[in-house]
């Protein structure tokens, strides 16, 4: 028997997404649709996706209806279309009056109202459609308060009886806390015990820790940040909770689109190379080189960084070292990204001080970070936390090996190398220190004098199956496991 599977979130790529989360909502739901569930997948229909060319259809039963939160009305509608290239139905929540901004988050008063409609439509477009999921699979603080949803307000529809509630934290960092007078609004306020009382004794509801405290089972996006989240250095204030719940946490790593991201056949590089002809990479970092204007040397290496610049993706320690690096080694180095001014001053003042040798694109652009996956020698994830991360899984499909911190998806995915046994993926530090990536980079440096091993070392990561195909299961077993299917 399929197994019915309703998807919410604020991101699915490609039709909203700002990172991560938009592209595992998409990637799972497709894996899933692959092996004969019914997946159907809600998210809000922003201004800036309504605009987008794709064949969206109005639902005719679900046109015009209203719901109140508080005292305010609003209209809503739903339009569908598939997930492409042939994926499951996605439906799209249409209320002009909460996405018309140009973003998908606001940072508005409204933020709260915004997900809560998500939620409740995507509830009540369930009941018209006839359609009882098994498995409500919510995803960060925008949907987490389904769960309470169908404790309380919804408890009374037998079409949800044999509902089960799964919540993915993709990140911690965000938790969606409002003052407790929205509690009106999200029309629980007569069902405020089920909320946490020190949170409301100090005038706050926070969504995603209601989503923690009732949804049937938790996952993260993998195992070692499954368990960083529950020691308070990592918990964001929400570890003593996740420990009481460690029995219904579970880790799953995310899966990667190969469809996107194989050198073999990506559409955004001009050479194409697999792990058995590896000749198409070496003309690739000749062309990146060039391409961006730095002097090519074969033996000089290509350390690549594609990243938000945040403090979360460890750049502070890059201040310490890198100038060193650039200073005493010949190595090139080529960055791409944008966020906190002051990641974006150090890496332009790189670029002047280092000319020849160090390269820096501010923005954001999809073509770029393919060719530095595929034109660089060695990727660079100091991260100072990393719920799962994509790019080192990127890296090792491209025969980039990637210089990571030992946290979270970077523990669970890239192995360290080790030269005698030839085994391993990449290179690993444990300490969020100067003193710990120059240990990293420096040891990475050393491996890559030895063209031998770093061969292997590259074939190593090419072989290594990140798909959804395979990380499917795990969540397929989950459900299961939940519905006693
Ligand atoms: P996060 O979701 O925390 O940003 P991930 O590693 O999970 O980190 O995913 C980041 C995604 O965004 C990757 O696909 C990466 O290539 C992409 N990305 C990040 N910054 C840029 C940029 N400036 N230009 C192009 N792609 C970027």
């Amino acid at each position: 028997m399929a197994l019915k599977v309703c998807q919410i979130a604020a991101e699915t790529s490609p039709f909203a997404k700002t990172g991560g989360l938009g592209d595992v909502v998409a990637g799972l739901s497709r894996a899933l649709a692959r092996e004969g569930q019914d997946v159907r997948i809600f998210l809000p229909f922003y201004k800036r996706v309504a605009q987008l060319d794709f064949p969206f259809v109005a639902v005719d039963f679900l046109r015009d209806l209203e719901l109140a939160l508080g005292g305010r009305r609003f209209t809503w509608s739903v339009f569908t279309t598939r997930l492409p290239p042939s994926g499951p139905d996605v439906y799209f929540v249409h209320c002009p009056a909460l996405y018309h901004h140009e973003g998908i988050y606001s940072g508005d008063w409204d933020e709260y109202l915004r997900f809560t409609l998500l939620a409740r439509a995507a509830i009540e477009s369930c009941q018209r459609m006839g359609w009882g999921p098994d498995v409500f699979h919510v995803h960060d603080w925008h949907a987490a308060l389904v769960p309470i949803y169908l404790r309380t307000l919804y408890a009374w529809d037998r079409l949800f009886a044999r509902s089960r509630t799964v919540l993915t934290l993709h990140n911690l960092g965000y938790q969606g806390i409002y003052g407790r007078e929205v509690l009106d609004e999200l029309g629980l306020a007569a069902h405020a015990q089920l909320f946490a009382a020190e949170d409301l004794a100090q005038g706050r509801v926070s969504f995603l820790k209601t989503g923690l405290v009732h949804a049937d089972l938790l996952t993260t996006v993998s195992r070692t940040y499954a368990r960083e989240i529950q020691t308070p250095e990592q918990g964001f204030g929400l570890d003593g909770l996740l420990r009481s719940r460690a029995d219904r946490l579970v880790g799953i790593v995310n899966g990667v689109d190969y469809g996107e991201w194989d050198p073999a056949r990506d559409p955004h590089i001009p050479h194409h190379y697999s792990a058995a002809d590896l000749s198409g990479k070496r003309r690739m970092k000749e062309s990146l080189l060039g391409k961006v204007g730095l002097a090519h040397r074969r033996d000089a290496p290509v350390v690549g960084l594609v990243s938000r610049l945040t403090s979360q993706k460890g750049l502070d320690l890059l201040l310490d070292t890198l100038p060193e690096f650039l200073f005493h080694r010949d190595l090139r180095f080529v960055a791409l990204g944008s966020g906190e001014e002051r990641y974006e001053s150090f890496l332009s003042w790189l670029q002047v001080s280092f000319p020849g040798k160090a390269w820096y694109y501010r923005g954001y652009n999809e073509e770029l970070a393919h060719w530095i996956e595929a034109g660089a020698d060695l990727f660079l994830m100091p991260s100072r936390y990393e719920p799962c991360g994509l790019n080192q899984m990127y890296s090792l499909r491209y025969g980039t090996p990637p210089v990571v911190r030992r946290t979270g998806g970077l523990a669970d995915t890239v192995e360290p190398w080790n030269p005698v046994a030839r085994g391993g993926t990449g290179f690993s530090f444990d300490h969020f220190t100067p003193e710990g990536l120059r240990w990293g980079l420096d040891t990475a440096l050393r491996a890559f004098e030895d063209a031998e091993g770093w061969q292997r070392l590259m074939q190593n990561g090419m072989a290594k199956d990140f798909s959804w195909e395979r990380q499917v299961r795990p969540y397929l077993d989950l459900y299961r496991r939940l519905t006693g299917g």
